[in-house]
């Protein structure tokens, strides 16, 4: 049989595996403060970590029998104030690749395990400290590639998402515990009336269903990154932007073949924001995305784009070419480059600006003006009052849009079963597929609270 390795010890290095100012070592479980009291000296030399007052750090040295390893300061969290909800110490230690790991083995030789990837989250929602949605942000904070994923992933982590759900479901139980109580008490719980009741309830919640659904897309913006396509007729300097773009300590390059779809994409972090620049193969090997890909392609591109940058030679006349383009981007999010600046330009914003009804935005891709400007724009097009963090939930990972989607086909079921007027028996059932959906989102346990909603509340002196 299996060994429960739930109550171990565990230890592991919680920071980066790389020479830096500190590093911290965490040790979770029951015997998290005694392991590390007999490794730890205090200041004083009567401390002991068994007995000192939890939530404050001590200043000391880690050591293996005689041998010194490191001036450290320890922070003592007794469960279930602490991430795991049980007892942990982390050792504060120098930054050190060979300190740290020497550390951890000492640790580990004086009785914990090495922890597993995503242990201590995973102990923390086993002890009900966080749920599973909020484990989840966990790791997009740490996976967060611009400022506005950490904002929603943090806002996720505090649970934003959770408590959305939670009350959707508290509201879908009262009425599944309402109908089968009514149906188990018919003498003093009346369904008269209650259809079209239920009918009402059941639009606000879909409505806010649907609104959750919808900030997906913004979520899948904000978690993975803006969709970009970069458009202009040959030499126009779109090669010149994307290596700006690309270059300097602003950017951060992974090639990374298209999970989805066949192409390439150039992942470019700018301040708060990331860009992933599709189809630059397009761009880049045939320097001409409209006249040898062909418009079609181009089209193609920029349909699946949520952003379209039209680059524009400003030292030559619009053509046939810019007309096409002007064409594509006429209903979609774009901003308008006005290139070639330090030379003498025959164009002007203002003439751009009429023609496309974007943002037009004067720039040198060769001396390296005006990018700025364009970074505010797409921040202003894509976060300005469309995502506020602090009252809107903004679904941002995959497996919960699936769920919210499916709970909200089955209450689109029930309210269908109400306008077919069929038995409410049928109703619950429905009903109920929407509440374990939701649950999935946060991970609970359905059976419990039904239990506890039907019989603490309905069933009175029964
Ligand atoms: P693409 O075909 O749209 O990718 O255009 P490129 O980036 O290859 O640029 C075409 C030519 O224009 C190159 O010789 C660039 O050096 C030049 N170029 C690009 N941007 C600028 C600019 O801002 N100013 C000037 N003077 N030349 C530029």
């Amino acid at each position: 049989m299996l060994k429960d390795r739930s109550s171990d010890t565990i230890a592991a290095i919680a920071t980066a595996m790389s020479s830096s100012g500190i590093g911290i070592i965490r040790v979770s479980g029951d015997q998290a403060v005694s392991i590390v009291s007999r490794i730890f000296a205090g200041k004083k030399a009567n401390f002991d970590l068994n007995t000192a007052p939890s939530h404050r750090i001590y200043y000391g040295m880690i050591h293996d029998g005689d041998e010194m390893l490191d001036e450290v300061l320890v922070m003592l969290m007794r469960g279930p104030h602490s991430y795991t909800a049980e007892d942990t110490v982390e050792i504060d230690c120098h930054g050190g690749v060979l300190v740290m790991k020497k550390i951890l083995e000492t640790v580990i030789k004086y009785g914990a395990r090495p922890a597993e990837p995503g242990e201590f989250t995973k102990r923390a929602f086993l002890n009900g400290r966080i749920d599973l949605s909020q484990a989840e942000a966990v790791i997009d904070v740490i996976n967060a590639q611009n400022d506005y994923a950490v904002k929603s992933s943090v806002s996720q982590l505090k649970g934003s998402v959770s408590k959305k759900v939670k009350d959707l479901r508290k509201r879908i139980l009262y009425q599944i515990a309402f109908i089968e109580s009514a149906l188990d008490d018919p003498e003093h719980i009346s369904l008269d009336g209650y259809e079209a009741e239920l009918s009402g309830k059941l639009d606000d919640m879909t409505g806010e269903m649907e609104r959750l659904v919808r900030s997906a897309d913004s979520g899948r913006v904000v978690s993975e990154g803006i969709r970009t396509v970069i458009l202009g007729k040959p030499n126009a300097g779109k090669s010149s932007l994307m290596n700006v773009l690309l270059g300097e300590e602003r950017a951060i390059v992974t090639d990374i073949a298209g999970t989805t779809r066949d192409t390439l994409e150039e992942h470019i972090r700018m301040h708060g924001i990331s860009l992933n620049i599709i189809d630059t193969a397009g761009i880049r090997e045939t320097d001409d995305v409209v006249e040898q890909i062909g418009v079609n392609r181009a089209k193609v591109a920029a349909d699946e784009a949520d952003l379209i940058i039209y680059v524009v030679d400003g030292s030559r006349e619009l053509d046939e070419n810019d007309a096409q383009i002007m064409d594509l981007i006429r209903d979609r999010k774009a901003v308008v480059l006005l290139n070639k600046t330090d030379l003498e330009t025959v164009i002007s914003e203002e003439l751009l600006q009429e023609k496309t009804g974007k943002t037009v935005i004067s720039i040198s891709a060769k001396e390296e003006t005006g990018i700025d400007k364009l970074e505010k724009t797409i921040q202003n097009l894509f976060y300005e009052g469309s995502i506020d963090f602090n009252d809107e939930v903004l679904i941002t990972n995959v497996r919960h849009k699936t769920a919210l989607q499916n709970a909200l086909n089955s209450l689109y079921m029930v309210k269908q079963s109400i306008e077919n007027q069929m038995p409410e028996d049928f109703l619950t059932i429905d009903l109920m597929d929407a509440y374990e959906q939701l649950g999935t989102i946060i991970g609970e346990a359905v059976e419990d609270d039904l239990v506890n909603e039907i019989f603490g509340k309905f069933c009175m002196g029964k």
